[in-house]
């Protein structure tokens, strides 16, 4: 059995340690922010290609993991639902880049003004704090570890380190290239909503969980603050009350912002590795943009065969 490091917790780095543990490694995690305090905790989270690139392997990417969260929605502790939904446009649209990845997707011609087009379609939401508590303890039960530690640089010890360490593969990795793009939502209590809406301006989008509603967004690139900002927080919920009119009335819960690990294209790569002080392997995955969870297990199945058998 050989054992893999793993550095962060967040949905990338849970899941490559799952399915590396499938694959019969000895897994250990370590992080500077534990799953619940990660990005990943902020996610809405529904399955969507956005911001990840390039699209012919987020296309891939995504399709894979839309048959393992089918597969997770079966069974209620994970936080896993599949859920119908409507994506709207202003224009006649064409079929999405990724319409490949998901099963079935159904023109509706019925929309009111301002809306010309949309389609709607079956799509996996992910309740992100239910879900990383069920991962972290699915890596624990499979006898691995998950460690709090800051680290300055990946480690030079171990068989194979695995970097999913998403904006912080910018220490990690010395890669420049990954920028935050700040998101902002805020949480507004269940009225009873049971299916999820999507807008391309800000973009829009409204989630339903078991408890709350997740209202969102924003993506400004670059943006480094995590303060939720009260005017922002009014015109999300302008624009997406245009979607749910029963959002005007519902009461707000609590504001969140997340830092997107954004990346002209997703890394998935070995590290050639050379001389002393480093570790025998190093695999990077990092830099999922808007897209972490839609693409966290066909990005962990790439991971697991690239680290190969145990
Ligand atoms: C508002 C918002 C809404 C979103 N909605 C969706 C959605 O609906 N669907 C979707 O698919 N995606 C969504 N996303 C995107 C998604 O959240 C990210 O793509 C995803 O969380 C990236 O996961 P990750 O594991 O790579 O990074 P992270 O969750 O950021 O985890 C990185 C880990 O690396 C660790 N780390 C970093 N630096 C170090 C260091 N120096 N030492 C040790 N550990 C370190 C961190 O502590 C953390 O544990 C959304 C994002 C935001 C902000």
């Amino acid at each position: 059995m050989s054992r893999v490091i793993v550095i962060g917790a967040g949905v990338v780095g849970l899941s490559c340690a799952l399915r590396l543990q499938h694959a019969g490694h000895q897994v250990d995690v370590l992080a500077r922010d534990l799953p619940l305090e990660t990005t990943s905790a902020v996610a809405a989270a529904i399955w969507y290609p956005y911001r990840a690139f390039p699209y012919e392997r987020v296309t891939g990417w995504s399709a894979a993991s839309y048959h393992e969260f089918e597969r997770l929605a079966k069974e209620p502790d994970t936080g896993v639902r599949m859920i119908e939904g409507t994506e709207v446009h202003r224009t006649r649209t064409a079929d999405p880049w990724w319409r490949s990845a998901v099963p079935a997707l159904t023109r509706v011609t019925t929309m009111p003004a301002p809306f010309a087009d949309a389609w709607s379609f079956r799509a996996p939401l992910v309740e992100m704090p239910v879900y990383l508590r069920w991962l972290a303890a699915q890596v624990v039960e499979h006898g691995g570890s998950i460690t709090r530690m800051a680290l300055t640089a990946l480690p030079d010890q171990g068989e194979v380190v695995v970097n999913a360490s998403g904006l912080g593969a910018r220490l990690m990795a010395g890669d420049h290239s990954v920028m935050p793009v700040r998101g902002q939502v805020l949480y507004v209590e269940q009225f009873g909503l049971d299916r999820w809406w999507l807008d391309s301006p800000g973009p829009t989008y409204v989630v339903p969980r078991s408890k709350d509603v997740v209202v969102g967004g924003s993506d400004e690139e670059g943006d480094w603050s995590r303060t939720p900002d009260p005017a922002q927080a009014e015109r999300i919920l302008q624009r997406a009350s245009v979607l749910v009119p029963e959002l005007a009335r519902a009461r707000v819960l609590r504001h969140k912002v997340g830092l997107r690990p954004a990346r002209p294209r997703v890394r998935l790569e070995e590290e050639q590795v050379s001389g002393s002080g480093t570790a025998e392997r190093i695999i990077h995955c990092y830099g999922h943009g808007g897209a972490g969870v839609t693409l966290s297990w066909g990005c962990a199945d790439e991971v697991a065969s690239l680290v190969g058998p145990a």
